[in-house]
């Protein structure tokens, strides 16, 4: 008899990715998976057609192309102060995805304990179960600051890493400084490693990002992870990178280099270019873009009945739809996540991603939906349209306008 790996067994799949194909299959707007619907900067472009025609098409060194680790160490000096060597620091992958799985991969041991903020963006849970180590889950949800209390009791002689997401997918938090000193402590105090996941490090609307691996004692215990898929809005190119201690670099590397070998060579050549000549105005309109982006979205989402939190940075909504959910299930028993994420993609048209899927087996989420705003203006306002229709009519699904309006991407 075939069996699959044991390690595998623990995993549920990716719901974020399952919710893309339901609203393909329902025709209906896409709020569920993170990912911009807008053209990518001009100069990121150009780089990576010159890249192509000038037939740079074979694998790039393993860990990365030598002039994207320069322009990435210049870069983390120059905004953060963060020094980095890119001969022995850096190391680029294929998204950020690939860099937490390489660095659990090659850090943490089995039956380590890694702690992780819930709710979270799925693909740590399966990252710790592949590094056969256990998840210790400890709140962190929109608008509250995070419980030192909790967190301090979460570590213990076996905690060997933390997972630090911030700007949070899918809280929104932000953390600010006595936070990540609070962390930094309990690492500092525990012999623990800081594992980043700094994705939406532009993406901010309030406060500001600090990289941890910036605050003393923090430096030689964090690895930075990284890429452009947010900020540059690629996230199909696959380029992100890690800052870590050489001696923890070499490891992650070794992973690195058996996973993938390398990530796409001309595309990172695109990226050194946007990454070298994109100047703050860039960045600044980056987050205002998203910030309107956020305000029409959760306008809506109050007009129809939700209750949430203003994210503070990322481009997630978590929204509690407790006081929709007799509309939803017709005057039945209340719907879950599930139930009313499938109903909303079905009959209003705008598919988010139920919320237990951001919270552990049998854990929270099950009032909540999340929905992403990284779309242009026309796809929200046409959400927005759609959402404020639920209380009047009760969610007829207004299929014909958005057949007509081409929205669908
Ligand atoms: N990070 C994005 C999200 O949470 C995209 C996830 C993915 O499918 N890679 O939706």
């Amino acid at each position: 008899m075939l069996t699959t790996a044991r390690r595998t067994h623990g995993f549920r799949e990716s719901v974020i990715r399952g919710m893309t194909r339901l609203a393909r299959e329902h025709n209906s707007l896409n709020l569920a998976q993170g990912f911009p619907n807008f053209p990518a900067p001009e100069a990121l472009k150009e780089a990576a057609v010159r890249a192509i025609r000038g037939d740079i098409n074979q694998y790039a060194i393993t860990w990365g192309a030598h002039r994207l680790r320069t322009v990435l160490a210049r870069t983390y000096m120059q905004r953060y102060g963060l020094e980095a060597d890119p001969e022995r620091e850096i190391t680029v992958t294929c998204g950020a995805t690939e860099a937490m799985i390489a660095t659990l991969l090659a850090l943490v041991n089995p039956g380590d304990e890694v702690i992780v903020f819930e709710p979270f963006y799925e693909n740590y849970g399966p990252d710790t179960i592949l590094a056969d180590a256990r998840p210790v889950y400890v709140p962190l949800e929109p608008g509250r600051p995070l419980d030192l209390a909790r967190l301090a009791a979460a570590f213990t002689p076996r905690t060997r890493a933390i997972v630090v997401n911030t700007p949070s997918n899918p809280s929104g938090r932000v953390l600010d400084r006595s936070e990540l000193e609070a962390i930094r402590d309990l690492c500092v105090t525990h012999d623990a490693l800081a594992v980043t996941d700094e994705i939406y490090e532009h993406i901010i609307y309030s406060g500001e990002h600090i990289p941890i691996a910036t605050l003393p004692g923090m430096r030689e215990r964090t690895i930075t992870i990284s890429g452009a898929s947010k900020t540059f809005s690629v996230t199909g190119w696959r380029i992100g990178w890690i800052i870590a201690p050489a001696e923890l670099t070499d490891a992650i590397r070794k992973v690195h280099d058996f996973l993938t070998v390398g990530a796409p060579a001309p595309l990172q050549e695109g990226v050194a270019d946007a990454l070298g000549q994109l100047d703050e105005g860039f960045y600044r309109q980056l987050a205002h873009g998203y910030r309107a982006r956020r305000d029409l979205l959760q306008g809506a989402l109050t007009d129809a009945g939700f209750r949430s939190v203003s994210p503070d940075g990322a481009y997630y909504i978590l929204a509690d739809f407790s006081a929709l959910s007799e509309t939803a299930s017709g005057g039945g028993p209340p719907l879950d996540d599930t139930a009313f994420a499938v109903w909303l993609s079905r009959e209003v048209g705008v598919t988010p991603v139920p919320g237990s899927s951001f919270f552990r087996e049998g854990g929270g989420g099950r009032s909540l939906v999340r929905f992403v705003f990284c779309k242009t203006e026309d796809v929200l306002a046409e959400a927005a349209r759609r959402l404020r229709s639920i209380g009047r009519g009760g969610g007829q699904r207004p299929v014909e306008a958005a057949t007509r309006s081409g929205l669908q991407r």
